[in-house]
């Protein structure tokens, strides 16, 4: 078998190599990656610094990958030297390989412009894993950053430092921001939305030097100005690397020259990616990268093909909440160009035609169309019979592209060039249902990520059965899935579980299907329905947790964890009275009586006078917080209050499975928000409101809802989370497996980025059901303690 080296183990080297792998094995071989990492998604580091993803999540193949198919992968191994005569590399740790065939897949570094003192400590670039995890840990509250360079990498940066906690200014030399994707115009929307964010950007304004003695202390700008900051991101652009071609002795411009075949100009040396110039084109986006890649495996297993003509290049900015697309070639020069925009919402939309083809495309604001442009510009689809809908799309498409209405040949993914066709294909000839599933058999969906959700509508579209398998019954009692059956329970009025087990099930029913359906119900008629005690669990209808000895345990609810030596008191008077053998503080920043005989459970809740903190039922447990601006010196929010505030609006109220939240002044987590069902986390100038963690049996890092400014905005996407939840979940999933099973962005569609009327539904819903909420152990006593706890207050007088 012939030898081939692939020096570089990013997102092309791997690419190419997966393709060569579908072929019949004709190489062995062997990979350098001078990185220390297996094959990651070097799109993805944007999210890893804004903490919505973690650098596990990011990793394409993992190293089993490369045992399982035998590649010799050498990782932290920088190739110095080839011999092109001798047919051998030399890395850095002194070996050498020989090759028949060599890869050069060296893709880019971060461009330095000439700026004195970049040397300093301090200093940062963003293209590696390494690079990010070095900013993560520079970033923190209060610190200043500066980001030089606002391009699609500068912005990115500039967001994922501030949700860190960083004061951020960003220092872009030009007049616009992005001015190679977007006009001036579209640039002036995105600083618009870059200033809601609360980024300062400095425009036309050039970096003269880093300030400070070794450590930087800000930068001076060529005007004179001086800036303070402590961490300094130079994203000004990449080059691409090409000095190993150059001592190959292969043809070099800007990139190495590359035919339409991959070919440089050695006929035993190929090269891909970023590295590359093609026809005098250096692409900097991983599309172009995945079509070489297809192209140079086929050529060098034997089977050469169509050859590789370019790519329409497109770039997405991937900020949550700044919705910014742009494609093909946008300048005006010559071409007719048709715009919108609404600066009150926000929204620019501005498509380039030349000759009734569409010629590039920017999209600000509102990104929801941006497949049905890029199938018209691939396909170079001639525009004259759509002129009137050309930046909208006909009323009956309004919600975006309608994947059924999708040409087979239309391109879902456009980072890996996936097609509608090929995505069916695999549904129906490899029995593809999920989208991991899609993910490994297609790689559709493994780039940017932006496709993500059109896929999942493919998948739900093409392959019903699949989705109907998966929703599985409750149990043999009632033989129908839960969504059906929660359709059926709402068209039909029915109230009472009784009811329910007559009409559509066996009559009688179970310890399974009973308590879901008294779940669905309450859910469904917002606590307007019979309520049969005898259909919930023992814990609920105790309203105390079972021990293993048949004693109970009573956990009073301290809201947000802070309570009041008033408190304190009397769970000590009541520990006391009833001989509790152990008063235990709870991981949850809560106290748990534990050992309570049942006839005690009635008189012990009255002599509390506090409500439940429901540590028995399928319902909100707590809201642990840190303590926040109140006393913590790094706090940048309220996180107490907005703790309190959050336990309180959810409490009482039943849920598919427990719920337990997390509110954090700071990205130091120091009340675990990120592994919660629903965290809330403090950000300079906002909050990060997260979904979807856990920290028990289950072990995983919540996934960004929404970030936003306001701790009402941030309660208000929590309330929108936790009602989506209540109303679509199965019984006894718990967040992380919804999440998991919905996707991130299909939850975001369905609940912070709903229309304005699904919104109001959601939250209208919450509110009833939370006006008919009752505290099982209040209820029917008159309170023995007229000041009953009032956190609030009690901070309040903290903090006067
Ligand atoms: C933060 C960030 C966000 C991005 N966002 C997007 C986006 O939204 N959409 C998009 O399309 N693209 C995006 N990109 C660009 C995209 O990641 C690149 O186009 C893609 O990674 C290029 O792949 P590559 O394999 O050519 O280069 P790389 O991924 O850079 O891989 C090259 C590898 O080779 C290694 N190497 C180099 N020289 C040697 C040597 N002599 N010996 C051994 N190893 C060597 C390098 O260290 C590197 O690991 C983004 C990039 C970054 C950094
Ligand atoms: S206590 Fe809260 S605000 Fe303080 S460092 Fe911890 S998370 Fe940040």
């Amino acid at each position: 078998m012939k030898r081939l080296v692939v020096v570089g183990n990013g997102m092309a080297g791997m690419a190419c190599v997966e393709q060569i792998l579908k072929y019949e094995p004709t190489f062995r071989i062997t990979v350098f990656g001078d990185e220390t990492h297996a094959n990651y998604n070097r799109v993805m580091l944007s999210s890893v610094l804004a903490g919505e993803r973690s650098p596990d999540e990011i990793v394409i193949n993992s190293l089993d990958w490369y045992r399982r198919n035998e590649i010799d992968l050498h990782v932290g191994v920088r190739i110095v030297d080839v011999d092109p005569v001798g047919k051998t590399v030399t890395g850095d740790d002194g070996s050498v390989t020989p090759y028949d065939t060599l890869l050069l897949a060296t893709g880019s570094s971060a461009w330095m412009p000439p700026i004195k003192g970049l040397d300093k400590e301090g200093v940062f670039t963003f293209r590696t894993l390494d690079d990010t995890r070095a900013l993560l840990n520079r970033a923190g509250p209060d610190t200043e950053a500066i980001v030089i360079g606002g391009g699609l990498l500068g912005l990115e940066a500039a967001r994922g430092l501030q949700v860190r906690g960083c004061r951020v200014t960003v220092v872009h030399l030009m007049g616009t921001l992005m001015e190679r994707q977007l006009d001036p115009s579209g640039g002036r929307f995105l600083m618009a939305k870059m200033k809601e964010l609360g980024i300062r950007v400095l425009l036309g304004r050039s970096t003269a030097s880093i300030r400070g003695d070794h450590r930087a202390e800000g930068v001076e700008l060529a005007d004179g100005e001086h800036l303070d900051a402590s961490l300094v991101v130079v994203a000004a652009g990449i080059r691409p690397n090409v000095e190993l071609a150059r001592r190959a002795g292969l043809t070099v411009k800007r990139g190495i020259v590359v035919s339409d075949f991959m070919e440089t100009s050695n006929p035993d040396v190929f090269a891909v990616g970023e590295c590359v110039e093609h026809r005098g084109v250096c692409y900097g986006l991983v599309a172009p990268l995945y079509e070489q890649g297809k192209v140079l495996a086929a050529t060098i297993s034997g089977h050469r093909g169509p050859a590789y003509i370019g790519t329409v290049q497109a770039a997405k900015l991937k900020i949550v909440g700044v919705d910014v697309f742009s494609a093909g070639d946008v300048a005006d020069d010559g071409a007719e160009p048709v715009r919108y925009e609404d600066p009150s919402l926000g929204v620019y939309k501005k498509v380039a035609l030349r000759d009734g083809k569409l010629a590039g495309v920017i999209l600000v604001g509102d990104t929801s169309d941006s497949h049905r442009y890029m199938d018209w510009l691939r396909s170079g689809a001639d525009l004259a019979d759509r002129r009137r809908h050309l930046l909208f799309p006909p009323p009956s498409a309004d919600a975006g592209l309608d994947v059924a209405e999708m040409a087979e040949s239309a391109t879902v993914c456009g980072c890996v060039g996936v097609t509608k066709g090929a995505i069916i294909q695999a549904i129906h000839e490899r029995g593809v249902n999920t989208l991991s599933q899609l993910k490994e058999s297609t790689r559709a969906s493994t780039g940017c990520g932006s496709c993500t959700s059109l896929c999942q509508e493919l998948l739900r579209a093409v392959a019903p059965e699949f989705e109907e398998e998966k929703k599985k019954t409750i149990c043999a009692c009632v033989p129908f899935a839960e969504d059906r059956l929660r359709d059926i329970l709402r068209s039909q009025k029915l109230r009472s579980v009784q009811e329910v087990l007559e009409i559509y099930g066996n009559g009688v029913g179970c310890e399974i299907c009973k308590p879901a359906l008294s779940y669905m119900l309450d859910m469904l008629w917002c606590g307007d329905h019979d309520e049969d005690r005898s259909a919930r669990f023992i814990n609920d209808r105790v309203h105390a947790n079972i021990q293993k000895d048949g004693t109970f345990s009573v956990v009073p609810r301290i809201r947000g964890g802070v309570t009041s030596p008033e408190e304190l008191r009397r769970i000590a008077d009541v520990a006391e009275k009833y001989h509790v053998p152990m008063v235990k503080i709870t991981g949850s920043q809560r106290i748990d009586l534990l050992g309570i005989k049942k006839a005690d459970l009635p008189k012990v809740w009255a002599d509390l006078g506090m409500p439940s903190g429901q540590a028995y039922t399928k319902g909100v447990r707590m809201v642990k917080t840190c303590v926040g601006t109140e006393f913590c010196r790094f706090g940048t929010q309220h996180s107490t209050a907005a703790g309190i505030e959050m336990e309180r609006r959810f409490e009482q109220l039943y849920t598919p499975h427990k719920g337990k939240m997390g509110a954090v002044g700071c990205p130091r987590n120091c009340a675990e928000a990120t592994v919660k069902d629903i965290g809330l986390i403090g950000v300079e100038g906002g909050w990060q409101v997260v979904v979807g963690g856990a920290a028990g049996k289950s072990v995983r890092k919540a996934d960004l809802l929404a970030t936003v400014e306001t701790t009402e905005q941030a309660l208000e996407a929590a309330e929108l989370f936790f009602q989506y939840y209540r109303e679509n979940a199965n019984y006894l999933e718990r967040t992380y497996d919804f999440v998991e099973r919905l996707g991130i962005e299909k939850v975001r569609k369905e609940t912070v980025y709903a229309t304005e009327t699904v919104r109001a539904g959601l939250l209208d819903r919450l509110a009833k059901s939370k006006a008919r909420s009752r505290d099982a152990w209040l209820e029917g006593q008159a309170p023995r303690h007229p000041t009953q706890f009032e956190p609030i207050a009690v901070m309040e007088k903290v903090l006067a």
